[in-house]
């Protein structure tokens, strides 16, 4: 069992994402990940600066917070695979903190979507060149590998193109079609 589906079962109950995704696949999701939000932000920029609900970010704070988590985690992959001296440090790092500080909600989506783009670039370049069976030990006796992040770095990009689509008003896609999109 991969560490998404031992977290929140297989598939994730809120988006239907596969844990089974392949690491091909899901990287084809990150690499695809500005390109596919900015589709349905185009023409929509100023209601993708709504916040839905107190306890949801704007379509364009998710844009802002990929962008971010997916820099973070491409250079923690990018740590790990290249330098003996690399060990993992448990940040106790909450997107909602990062969101705060950054006010993701009050940022326009066009820099988020340029951000993202170069963020995806990063992680992808950084994953590729990974060993994908090289083992982050997260503590507290438990511990992922770069297969198991990357895969579910993938499911952030599917997750969230509902919670984007939600926040415009636009049709959830099942999950079948939100894959190959
Ligand atoms: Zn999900």
């Amino acid at each position: 069992m991969t560490y998404g589906g031992r977290v929140w079962g297989d598939p994730c109950p809120g988006c239907g994402y596969s844990w089974a995704t392949t690491y091909e696949d899901a990287l084809e999701l990150i690499a695809g990940a500005a390109s596919r939000y900015g589709e349905l932000i185009r023409g929509r920029e100023e209601k993708a600066m709504v916040k839905p609900d107190a306890d949801t970010w704007s379509p364009s704070g998710y844009v802002w917070h990929l962008s971010d988590w997916f820099r973070i985690q491409g250079q923690r992959i990018y740590a790990l695979a290249s330098d003996p001296l690399y060990r993992w440090l448990h940040l106790r790092l909450d997107p909602a903190h990062l969101g705060e500080i950054f006010k993701y909600d009050e940022l326009p989506p066009t820099g988020g979507l340029w951000a993202l783009q170069k963020a995806a670039d990063l992680f992808v370049e950084a994953a590729k060149g990974a060993d994908r069976s090289l083992v982050f030990d997260i503590g507290e006796g438990d511990s992922w590998t770069v297969g198991e992040l990357v895969v579910w770095v993938g499911h952030e990009v599917i997750h969230h193109d509902k919670d984007i689509r939600a926040g415009l008003g636009l049709r959830a896609l099942p999950f079948s079609e939100r894959r190959s999109w």
